[in-house]
């Protein structure tokens, strides 16, 4: 990873991290221990550049689990192993307007409404390509690891605690396998969806996975093609009307950049074309976004005009 050393991107950075260090609204996670232990002062910022310039500002290099953030990778090797009519048999492509764990899927087809709500995800989860639990998990991961260029660790502690966790997850999994929708078994679909939640990344990663995604597939730092175009393209559609939880609507209004966020405070973006940023505070407003994560993303879409339909 290269940092220039007079970034002014970086200086930017800066200034938001010591403007909106002092904001301490929100609330962290209660689902599990290790999040609701978390140390809410943390604040990382970073942005990758279409060539693999790494911008930075707070603490980048902290470790967290990557939680919905991975529903994003999964679902990019499920549209990579099957194909997108495939892959809409079983899941949607409709913002929810509902919670990320409510129970909502399609009457006529029992089909959950998009790959970014628990529903979806575990869906996607279970059409990922692999003989079993531990063959689809570690795909999954290795796709993380190429979107960010590194390998990644595990929390194992944290995938046990989701595992005792995991009531009204795998009631979602019963319920979309009674109705045609969930293709796999519920537990190994469980311990897939579970682990894969478990990764651990840095901010620093989240920037370039999501470089990666505004590169289309291509990892600007490693070079490397983690998926095509199309998957890319496919994958930042979703993100951008749901990405979210219930506020992808106004999110894409005041913002505009496909955004996948996650309950650990973790936040990746990804604007075509341009930078991937990654943010993370484990503060979480009512609707599960960071809160810091937010505000720093409105500010910096303003000022580098990352609105995916800012007009010329
Ligand atoms: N492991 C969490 C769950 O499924 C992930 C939720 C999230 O990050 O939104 O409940």
């Amino acid at each position: 990873v290269t940092t220039l050393i007079d970034d002014p991107i970086a200086r930017v950075l800066g200034e938001l991290h010591e403007r909106l260090r002092h904001d301490y609204r929100g609330e962290v996670s209660a689902s599990i221990p290790t999040l609701a232990n978390a140390d809410h002062k943390l604040f990382g910022l970073a942005v990758c550049s279409p060539d693999g310039f790494v911008s930075e500002a707070g603490d980048v290099d902290v470790e967290f689990s990557v939680q919905s953030i991975s529903k994003a990778f999964t679902y990019a090797l499920a549209l990579s192993d099957r194909g997108r009519e495939a892959v809409h048999e079983h899941v949607g492509a409709e913002p929810s307007g509902e919670a990320f764990s409510a129970i909502s899927l399609e009457e006529e087809t029992g089909r959950p409404d998009n790959p970014m709500i628990n529903a979806g995800a575990l869906v996607t989860c279970a059409l990922v390509g692999g003989e079993d639990a531990r063959e689809k998990f570690a795909r999954i991961r290795s796709l993380m690891e190429a979107a960010a260029g590194r390998t990644l660790g595990f929390d194992e502690t944290v995938y046990e605690e989701e595992q005792a966790a995991s009531d009204r997850n795998r009631a979602l999994a019963h319920f979309m396998r009674s109705a045609g929708s969930l293709t796999d078994e519920v537990d190994p679909t469980m311990e897939v969806y579970l682990r894969q939640c478990s990764v651990l990344v840095t901010t620093r990663d989240l920037a370039i996975m999501g470089a990666t995604l505004a590169r289309g597939g291509i990892n600007p730092v490693t070079g490397d093609r983690v998926f095509s175009g199309e998957v890319a393209r496919h994958v930042l559609t979703v993100m951008a009307t749901c990405g979210m939880y219930d506020y992808s609507g106004e999110w894409l209004l005041t913002v505009g950049t496909p955004a996948k966020s996650g309950v650990s405070g973790g936040l990746i973006t990804a604007s075509p074309g341009q930078f991937g940023m990654g943010l993370f505070s484990p503060k979480l407003d009512a609707r599960g976004n960071s809160v810091r994560g937010v505000a720093a993303s409105q500010d910096l879409a303003e000022r580098f005009q990352l609105h995916a339909l800012t007009l010329p």
